[in-house]
């Protein structure tokens, strides 16, 4: 359950990425930094955090929950697998429906002994361009257990792509698409392709905002203008998937407040109302976990 307020989609509190991506700033661990970076931005309106981070990007239940209660934010946890290089060994040996019971009995009994439930089936991502065959087969597993389920399913992208062809696999197994977050969507920087999407009835999310090397944030703003100028307002949902150390504002990133900060104003600039902005940050994410 949300709690009123402000909700940054797609987070990760702790995620340790280091070893397939041989770099220690993706061992998001300090967690001193991270409670005063999330502290600032609860002064400025968060209370729910979506922790999208899954078996095999580190997660860890007993880090976060300190995290949360010192805070006193909401966190929203997840299960599930993430692509192909970060599977454990268990997701090539086992079925789509033995993968899909591993989710569901998280969602069911909670994530390793703690008794807290997971909201999120996610992320569940493909690779760049291609959904390899494993990816797939975590697809059709993803859509097994929310069809149980009915929990939120929230997608990775790499570089915004194939998020039409996660849909299709979706698709089959009657996954709600009410449901169903595509995520990095702005990456794609591809409005015909957002709008393909969002046919289905599925959230976009522009969850990358603030990595200015991949896409400036100008392009952002004019893009959800845009999907707002052809009624998709009440499909977008942001965050910023803050992953590295380096995106701290303490080590010369630009921290959690800069959605709030810069982001926001941005918007306004570029002629998105505060109604309609509100809605992507407070009224879309509770109505996908409604
Ligand atoms: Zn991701």
């Amino acid at each position: 359950m949300l709690e009123k307020g402000i909700t940054y989609i797609h987070e990760h509190i702790y995620i340790d990425l280091s070893k397939i991506k041989n770099s220690d700033d993706t061992l998001l661990d300090d967690k001193e930094t991270m409670i005063s970076e999330l502290r600032e931005i609860k002064e400025k309106g968060v209370r729910n955090i979506v922790e999208v981070t899954n078996i095999g990007m580190g997660r860890n239940m007993e880090y976060m929950e300190d995290v949360r209660k010192q805070t006193g934010l909401n966190f929203i946890y997840s299960t599930g697998f993430y692509i192909e290089p970060f599977f454990p060994e268990t997701v090539f040996q086992k079925t789509d429906k033995e993968l899909a019971q591993i989710m569901i009995n998280e969602i069911k009994n909670g994530i390793d002994g703690t008794g807290i439930k997971p909201e999120v089936i996610g992320e569940i991502g493909s690779s760049q361009n291609i959904i390899t065959e494993t990816e797939k087969k975590l697809f059709q597993a993803a859509g097994i257990a929310q069809n149980e389920t009915g929990k939120v399913l929230s997608t990775h992208t790499s570089i915004g792509s194939m998020g039409l062809e996660q849909i299709k696999i979706l698709k089959e197994y009657s996954v709600n698409f009410e449901k169903v977050i595509i995520g990095h969507t702005d990456l794609s920087n591809d409005l015909d392709y957002m709008l393909r999407l969002l046919d289905y009835g599925v959230y976009t999310a522009f969850d990358t905002i603030g990595k200015n090397s991949y896409l400036l944030d100008e392009k952002r703003a004019e893009a959800i203008k845009e999907l707002i100028k052809r009624g998709y307002g009440d499909k977008i949902v942001l965050s910023m998937d803050i992953t590295r150390k380096s995106h701290f504002k303490k080590n010369g990133g630009l921290g959690y407040s800069h959605l709030l900060d810069t982001f926001v104003p941005m918007m306004e600039k570029a002629g998105i109302s505060k109604a309609d902005i509100n809605k992507m940050l407070i009224t879309n994410p509770e109505n996908i976990f409604s």
